[in-house]
């Protein structure tokens, strides 16, 4: 199909990016499982490694089944490109890859996915590059953190775990103030819920893992990439600005424009960070994003009311959802996510950590397990599994202190999971 900005997003979520196989008329698309590519003549190489012709050489770089995924995703997220990587935790290293160095840094949130804070308070240290942890609602300590060698700014749309929603508007208007980019991991959210490149993000970072798969099969992450950023602005971003030693002394910036970002993600990120999605992932997650607005609403639908009930129940001490009216967040559904705060929330259980143990062993639909985002409802106890790793400190920013578990509200029935959660919260109690 032609993309045309009008079609809509339950159109584009099926058809944008892909068409029917030229090949053979396959109507869903084929999973190309293949690692190479026949070049036409000797010329047509050198042209594809040259970078003067876009096309299909090597699938560490570039897949057909894959390039369907990142037009969606593009187009879904209203950017000009899209790059898909292995893992969320890949998406995000491939998004501050171009734009970092040793001795540079990134100004992060203090409300982040656990695995993240790790990511970026430990890991990236061996790069050289360092994370400077700021509470996102005080903008001007945001301001105060960025300095000569801040490179990115980044947060998360509605944050995993804890309820909280960022106001992407004023945290852009800083970025841009000070002339770098903002990252946005909008996984909890997906394009339906929050538009983040509208709201002002230069990059928007994906664990496609979670919604966008929407059913727990198969790990992925991508980046996409709104194509405003001006990379040759200031000389803070020389591997988008300047001359590229491994391709003839080619600047991307000045050859591929707005598409800059993208074009060096693949031709650099993945030729050798090698961190790329295979055909089979891709296909999976094709298969849920043809869904994502369906499961989204009712995703939503199922969250609000599971987190009145609870807000009701005398054996809970607080839940956090920015969907709840009590939530000092509730207004920034309007601008930041109009359709919903999403399914993911945390409540405090009286009676601390040990009934927070037996809470979650006493569920019968919930699974206990380190995922969200999938159909069936999840539910976790952070503080002794994906935010173990953290200091006290930590979990009580993160929103995963120990008397506190998450949520992550399936599309099953809403009176089921109210019902399993009453009988466990009792075993609880007892
Ligand atoms: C899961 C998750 C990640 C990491 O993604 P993986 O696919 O597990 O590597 C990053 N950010 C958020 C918000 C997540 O939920």
């Amino acid at each position: 199909m032609t993309d045309g900005p009008s079609y809509g997003f339950d159109t584009l979520q099926i058809h944008a990016g892909a068409r029917p196989d030229p090949a053979t008329g396959a109507r869903q698309t084929p999973i190309y499982q293949t690692t190479a590519y026949v070049f036409r003549d000797a010329d047509h190489a050198a042209a594809l490694f040259n970078l003067q012709e876009v096309g299909f050489i090597y699938s560490r770089l570039t897949n057909p089944t894959v390039a369907v995924l990142q037009e969606r995703l593009a187009t879904l997220e209203g950017g000009v490109g899209a790059v898909c990587c292995s893992s969320g935790h890949a998406a995000q290293i491939m998004a501050l890859f171009p734009l970092m160095a040793p001795g540079r840094n990134v100004v992060v949130s203090t409300r982040l996915y656990g695995g993240t804070v790790t990511q970026f308070s430990q890991t990236i240290k061996r790069f050289g590059w360092s994370a400077k942890f700021v509470d996102f609602d005080d903008l001007d300590a945001v301001k105060a953190a960025i300095d000569d060698d801040t490179r990115a700014v980044f947060c998360e749309s509605i944050a995993n775990p804890g309820g909280y929603i960022t106001d992407l508007r004023a945290v852009a208007d800083v970025a841009d103030g000070a002339g770098v980019p903002l990252i946005v991991d909008n996984t909890s959210a997906t394009p339906y819920l929050c538009r983040p490149i509208e709201q002002g993000a230069t990059l928007v970072v994906h664990s496609t893992t979670k919604y966008l798969t929407g059913n727990g099969t198969v790990t992925g992450g991508a980046i996409v990439d709104s194509g405003t950023f001006d990379w040759s602005a200031s000389d803070k971003f020389p591997s988008l600005s300047d001359p590229e030693p491994a391709y003839h002394g080619l600047k991307f910036h000045e050859t591929f424009g707005p598409l800059a970002f993208t074009f060096h993600s693949i031709a650099v990120g993945l030729r050798d960070l090698g961190m790329t999605m295979n055909p089979q992932g891709a296909h999976y997650t094709l298969m849920g994003i043809e869904t994502l607005s369906l499961r989204m609403e009712r995703h939503v639908e199922n969250a609000v009311k599971i987190a009145e009930w609870l807000e009701g129940d005398d054996r809970v001490e607080f839940v956090t959802y920015a969907g709840l009216k009590s939530s000092p967040y509730y207004d920034r559904i309007k601008t930041v996510c109009p359709k919903g705060a999403g399914a993911l929330f945390t409540f405090a259980v009286k009676g601390g950590y040990e009934a927070c143990v037996k809470l979650v062993d006493s569920l019968e639909i919930f699974s206990h397990v380190a995922n969200l985002g999938d159909t069936r409802s999840l539910i976790i106890h952070s503080a002794s599994t994906t935010h173990r790793q953290l200091t006290p400190e930590q979990q009580e920013a993160a929103g995963a202190a120990p008397n506190v578990v998450r949520l992550s509200i399936g599309i099953e029935d809403a009176d089921d999971l109210i019902a399993d959660l009453d009988q466990a919260l009792s075993k609880a109690a007892s």
